[in-house]
């Protein structure tokens, strides 16, 4: 078994006096699709947002794709190349062509050949089922467009780790599926995924394990017939009932 690719210990998290993350210890494999999810305000962002400090943690350890992420010596920059993130409302470069939204990030944090970089932003579009925008601003595509153009950005960087922060709770229902169906190519070409999410079919049938965060502490784990089906603690089922 080849070392983890995201390893959390005694991760804190603490805003003011609002203790948000209490003691997360976490590993995550090459290759594995986990699901993180949870009540509205458990944390959720604020873990991930840790793993590639976005958030500086309180207390605890990271290390992420091969980056010591809390060691004193962490270099974000190369950090952040190799851990994509996907948000929910896209933040694409709104002044820029969706070509560009993925050919400027290549030349300048890459410093890939402006033809290489053309040639894998088109790549990468026709990956996500992008065609024939290459011109357009990203306002002139549906959101569910925009979310796939900011799946194909990140994945430019050609990140190890991908994570992913309710990346289709911004979009109209009828547009989800089309987000969801990229990320499970993702997923099936072997791509290491943190994906917080609300889509529990998603879920089930694309994670290899769930996590269900509440008040800050990973309450319960497991693969996802476990917990989806057969929640062990009184909080999950409360919570699963909800959304189910
Ligand atoms: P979730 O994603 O599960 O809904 P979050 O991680 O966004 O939860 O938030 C958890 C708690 O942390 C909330 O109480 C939220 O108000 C607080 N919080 C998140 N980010 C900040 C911040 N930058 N400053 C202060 N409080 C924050
Ligand atoms: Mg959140």
């Amino acid at each position: 078994m080849t070392a983890p690719i995201v390893t959390i210990a005694g991760l804190h998290k603490r805003f003011g006096d609002n203790e948000v993350l209490r003691g997360i210890d976490l590993e995550i494999a090459e290759g594995e699709v986990v699901c993180l999810i949870g009540p509205s305000g458990s944390g959720k962002s604020t873990l991930l947002r840790c793993v590639n400090l976005l958030e500086t943690p309180t207390a605890g350890t990271i290390t992420a794709a091969g980056h010591d992420m809390t060691g004193p010596d962490a270099d974000l920059d190369a950090a952040r190349r190799d851990i994509g993130m996907v948000f929910q409302h896209f933040n694409l470069f709104s002044h820029l062509s969706i070509l560009d939204n993925l050919v400027v990030p290549q030349r300048r944090v890459r410093k890939t050949p402006k033809d290489e970089a053309v040639a894998e932003a088109r790549r990468l579009l026709a990956e996500v089922g992008i065609e024939g925008k290459e011109r357009a601003r990203p306002a002139q595509l549906s959101g569910g467009q925009q979310q796939r153009v900011a799946i194909a950005r990140a994945l430019a960087m050609k990140p190890r780790l991908m994570l992913f922060d309710e990346p289709t709770s911004a979009l109209d229902p009828e547009l989800v599926g089309e987000v969801l169906s990229v990320m499970k190519g993702l997923a099936a070409e072997g791509m290491t995924m943190l994906v917080v999410t609300h889509e529990m079919a998603f879920a089930r049938e694309v994670a290899d394990r769930v996590l269900f965060l509440d008040g800050g502490v990973i309450v319960e784990q497991g693969a996802p017939a476990e917990v989806l089906t057969d929640p062990k603690t009184e909080r999950a089922r409360t919570f699963l009932h909800r959304v189910l």
